[in-house]
């Protein structure tokens, strides 16, 4: 069934427009509801990554330098619409390779073919600058891409992330290599194949699967990339900063979150209330913009209590494919994690509800029950560790100042949501938030494309998505004219 979705040989890398063995064997690929093995990937080497790093840098001397940006944006056009045209079979493939519910891997497919028309489109409307200078001069200002980049992608969202970076990157004329998680590989390679077939030339994108320590590292260390672009942990985003520090080029990192949802007591909570668990509970909560924390003001915080437990009670985990509420965590290991968070929670907290399994939930999958905490000190390291799994914490505050304190007292600064109908408060509460993304009175609406996002502190640095991402993906060379 898989062979048929990928119409590739998925055990082969895409290296210089060809697809070829990697040179370090194979890894198997899991279907997380089941555990069962699915196919197999290949287990590229720092030679493969020395060849795709090659035949990219031998690519920004070819016709790709010389196409215009509107050329750049035909071919992701093309790009788009072929992503569109294979929406259902990359929904499938992500599906089966990371275990997310069938229903949110079709967004996801559709969120691809979206980044691809938005980059597309912005392709030719990304500007210099005249710059008024002194008398007799003319000053201007160029959009250069970097060259290489280096994408360096997880495992939660493959299909989103890979579409944010790499067509940005391609839009703004730089040449790629991407590395995709050992763990959700698939729909890179066929992102690969669609670039092909869409007329992009080769080595301008190259995909090597493998190991982390393998391929990730040798392309983050590697002399001839010009720029980092990494989705990931905090530790492997410091590991890639410190590599990028040594050949001395930029990167931008996208790490994790403890993202808060700020309930105050003048808020609608029946447009709240649905939004404050699924936003958490999205993709098993395998996401770096989860809403993990739930801040509510006292006066209302038993009824939304209350209301939380409501809905946490009907939530369903089961078999990817069958789109229930939640799927399986991706790999044994991130089970293992999220349980013992579980675990800890258990020990010091109030369990205020949980979730329930369907029958459909296999014995080898990487199940984990919906897990609600309340009444959760806030440096509790529930509270204040990221979990990337189905937990949320519940925690009381009395007044405005409060909750700012509480918002912003975690390492981290990614997304945050605030609930009131205070229209001066909605406003103080976006100002005083140390994060990179506020929603009021909504969380995360529609996946984002057009928004840029990133963090602050420890949830990185630099922004993608959106029009801002082009600036992120080229550097300014500065000329300045003397004409008397
Ligand atoms: P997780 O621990 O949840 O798998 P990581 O941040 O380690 O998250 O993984 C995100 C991406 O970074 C994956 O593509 C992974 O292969 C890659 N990666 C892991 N370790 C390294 C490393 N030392 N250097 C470069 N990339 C790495």
């Amino acid at each position: 069934m898989l062979d048929d979705l990928l119409q590739i040989d998925q055990t082969r890398i895409f290296v210089n427009g060809a697809w070829i063995a990697a040179s370090g064997g194979l890894i198997s690929v899991h279907d997380p509801s089941s555990g069962k093995i699915i196919g197999q990937i290949g287990r590229g080497t720092t030679a493969d990554v020395d060849a795709a790093v090659d035949a990219a840098n031998r690519a920004l001397d070819s016709d790709w330098a010389r196409m215009t940006a509107t050329q750049r944006g035909r071919i992701l056009m093309r790009m788009a619409d072929l992503v569109q045209a294979r929406a259902e079979d990359l929904a499938m493939i992500e599906t089966l390779d990371v275990g997310k519910p069938l229903n949110q891997s079709r967004r996801d497919s559709v969120a691809l073919a979206r980044y691809l028309e938005f980059y597309a489109g912005a392709a030719d409307k990304l500007m210099g600058k005249t710059i008024p200078y002194q008398d007799g001069f003319t000053a201007f200002t160029l959009r250069e891409p970097h060259g290489v980049c280096g994408i360096i992608i997880p495992w939660n969202y493959p299909m989103q992330i890979l579409g944010r970076a790499a067509a940005a990157a391609l839009a703004t004329g730089n040449a790629v290599v991407l590395k995709p998680a050992e763990d959700a590989s698939l729909s890179s390679l066929v992102f690969a194949a669609i670039a092909a077939e869409a007329g992009l030339p080769p080595g301008v994108l190259n995909v090597v699967t493998g190991l982390g320590s393998e391929v990730g590292a040798a392309l983050a260390e590697h002399p001839r990339v010009h720029h980092l672009s990494f989705t990931g942990s905090v530790a492997t985003g410091a590991r890639i900063q410190a590599a990028a520090a040594r050949n001395v080029i930029p990167v931008t990192l996208e790490l994790g979150g403890k993202s808060p949802h700020i309930v105050f007591d003048d808020a609608d909570l029946d447009q709240a209330m649905p939004v404050l668990v699924a936003t958490c509970m999205q993709n098993a909560g395998q996401t770096c913009s989860a809403a993990s924390r739930v801040l509510v003001q006292k006066d209302v915080y038993d009824t939304v209590k209350r209301r939380m437990v409501e809905i946490y009670r009907q939530l369903v985990v089961g078999r990817a494919t069958d789109s229930h509420d939640l799927g399986p965590l991706v790999s044994p290991r991130q089970q293992r994690i999220v349980l013992d968070f579980i675990e800890r929670g258990m020990r010091d907290l109030t369990l205020a509800a949980q979730g329930r399994m369907h029958p459909d939930a296999a014995p080898g999958g990487n199940y984990v029950l919906p897990t609600l905490f309340s009444e959760v000190p806030p440096d509790h390291p529930l509270a204040q560790q990221e979990i990337f799994g189905p937990v949320q914490v519940l925690i009381p505050f009395e007044d405005e100042a409060e909750a700012l304190r509480i918002a912003n007292g975690t390492d981290y600064g990614l997304v945050a949501g605030v609930w009131t109908t205070d229209g001066a408060r909605q406003l103080r509460m976006a100002r005083k938030l140390r994060c990179g993304q506020v929603f009021v009175n909504n969380y995360g609406a529609g996946g984002g494309i057009e928004l840029p996002f990133g963090g602050v502190a420890r949830s990185g640095h630099g922004r993608e998505k959106g029009f801002e991402a082009l600036y992120g993906f080229t550097q300014v060379k500065t000329v300045t004219l003397f004409h008397g």
